[in-house]
């Protein structure tokens, strides 16, 4: 892997501001090409308990600093990240497979986050109240929670840690990050811009590690942790929630989907396509708010599946880093072989394969974009995350069935929906049980929006003017004024 800057290559834990060699380590491996990048620092508990000394001991003086002293180091991270992006790209394609141009948009989308927090931190306002007595004065503070616990996936190995640390640094909070084990170079590469951008000691601390179990029970059931945010699986979700239960800890929760994308007669078919190929097959279809399930209304069918059909066909699969791929490779064996059980199930149970289904010329894990139409309830591939690049196809014939399918899920993350009516718009609009719609949009996440789901999907939003609040506790002061 050639980079410009070669000191973003780091191997070891960040704790305290040090790069902490662990006696063990681990490998990562390139899902393009199944060969070593390279090994890295296998943490362990005893690392991990170090890392949260330090950030309780940098969060008393980290909180105490004012916003605009933390919003300006913050402002000075988020421009090393730009200043870096080709090569943070690079990292990030080699380590997770994502095409080059994919990497650099999720590059600067991740940046955005801190941009974006260290402003809102200038905001963050508490409040007089109109006092019920006359010898009292009502008012609040919002106060940082205390060392926060980051637990990222593998899918967006830069963002999902951005739209974590960034409210969590802003408000005052200090963190302790556990990245997914098969990205961790994209982590450590943040925490090096974070040290060169000069956030003092013990305030970020990342340890990577293959003992995620192990770290994860220190982090959630140490009493210096005052906050869990985890992005990830529902299963894990239950582990983590059921271990921070004992100390309390509060928690933001970011987990799976199962997105609809509805696609009515009354649609811009041009726009629908684009849109429903945009967010399937973004990421070769491992994002936690790809569309799951493409839901076509029955009269518009033919049209639209021959243009789909015809626009997926084109999509160039390989190696990321090569100029032309839009769909690189799945992030490991595991990811493939799901593809292929949901495949099978569906296929005994009555789909049919439309374009694609077998594992791509390009490799093991490279997955040739599908099409499978015929797809009902019934089927896995219904109730769970695909994570491939496969587009399960249901005709539905009403609005009124569209959204019974459509919600018809645990899941309540995104969902999206195609149609050129203003009163279906809002109907629908205001029907679906999710957190986020897309409506003739296929792509809908932004820093200034707030992200998040409901359901099975979690809670607790990142990102926008919400983003911060998790992060902060309202404290409320009542003064009393006496006579003389
Ligand atoms: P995952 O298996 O739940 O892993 C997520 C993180 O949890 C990783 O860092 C993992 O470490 C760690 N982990 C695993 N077991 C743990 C344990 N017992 N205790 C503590 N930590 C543990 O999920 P994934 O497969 O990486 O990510 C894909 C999932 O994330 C999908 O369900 C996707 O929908 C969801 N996701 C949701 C959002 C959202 O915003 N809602 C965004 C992106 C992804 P290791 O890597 O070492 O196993």
């Amino acid at each position: 892997m050639q980079l410009s800057n070669s000191n973003l290559l780091q191997k070891n834990l960040f704790i305290n501001d040090d790069w902490i060699e662990a006696n063990d380590v681990f490998d990562v491996i390139n899902p393009a090409t199944q060969s070593l990048i390279t090994q890295v620092s296998n943490g362990n508990e005893t690392h991990t308990l170090l890392a949260i000394e330090a950030a309780s001991t940098a969060f008393k003086s980290w909180s105490k600093q004012t916003a605009l002293y933390r919003s300006n180091l913050l402002k000075k991270w988020f421009q090393l990240i730009l200043d870096n992006a080709d090569d943070l790209a690079v990292l990030l394609t080699t380590e997770q497979g994502k095409p080059l141009a994919e990497a650099k948009g999720e590059v600067v989308y991740g940046a955005s986050f801190i941009e974006w927090f260290a402003e809102e931190c200038k905001r963050m306002y508490g409040e007089t109240i109109p006092t019920p007595a006359g010898n009292k004065r009502l008012m609040t503070i919002k106060q940082p929670i205390g060392v926060v616990a980051a637990i990222t996936p593998w899918n967006f190995p830069i963002a999902m840690i951005t739209r974590k640390i960034a409210p969590a640094l802003a408000s005052g909070c200090t963190v302790v990050l556990k990245p997914a084990e098969d990205t961790p170079l994209c982590a450590l590469a943040l925490a090096y811009l974070a040290k060169e951008a000069g956030l003092p000691n013990g305030v970020f601390n990342v340890i990577t590690t293959t003992h995620a179990a192990a770290i994860g029970k220190v982090l959630t059931t140490h009493t210096l942790i005052k906050k869990v945010s985890f992005t990830g699986s529902t299963e894990v979700r239950k582990i983590l929630m059921e271990q921070s239960s004992a100390t309390l800890k509060k928690l933001s929760l970011e987990l799976g989907g199962n997105a609809p994308c509805i696609i009515f007669d009354d649609a811009n078919l041009e726009v629908a396509v684009k849109g429903a190929i945009a967010s399937k097959y973004r990421n070769a279809g491992q994002t936690c708010v790809c569309a799951n399930r493409i839901l076509v209304q029955k009269n518009i069918y033919p049209a639209f599946i021959a243009a789909y059909i015809q626009a997926v066909q084109t999509l160039q699969v390989g190696n990321g880093l090569k100029n032309d791929t839009q769909i690189g490779p799945l992030i490991n064996k595991e990811a493939v072989e799901k593809v292929q059980h949901l495949l099978a199930d569906a296929i005994q149970k009555g789909a049919s394969i439309t374009l694609g289904g077998n594992i791509h010329d390009a490799g093991a894990l490279f997955f040739e974009p599908t099409i499978i139409t015929n797809c009902n309830n019934e089927m896995l591939l219904s109730k769970e995350e695909i994570f491939g690049p496969v587009s399960s196809i249901f005709v539905f014939d009403t609005e009124a069935d569209a959204i019974e399918i459509a919600n018809n899920t645990e899941y309540g993350l995104a969902a999206y929906f195609f149609s050129n009516n203003v009163h279906r718009i809002y109907r629908v609009a205001e029907q679906l049980e999710y957190g986020m719609i897309g409506i003739n949009e296929g792509i809908i996440s932004h820093a200034e929006a707030p992200f998040g789901g409901i359901k099975q999907s979690g809670f607790g939003k990142e990102g926008s003017k919400y983003g911060i609040e998790e992060y902060v506790t309202t404290k409320y002061l009542c003064l009393g004024i006496h006579n003389e």
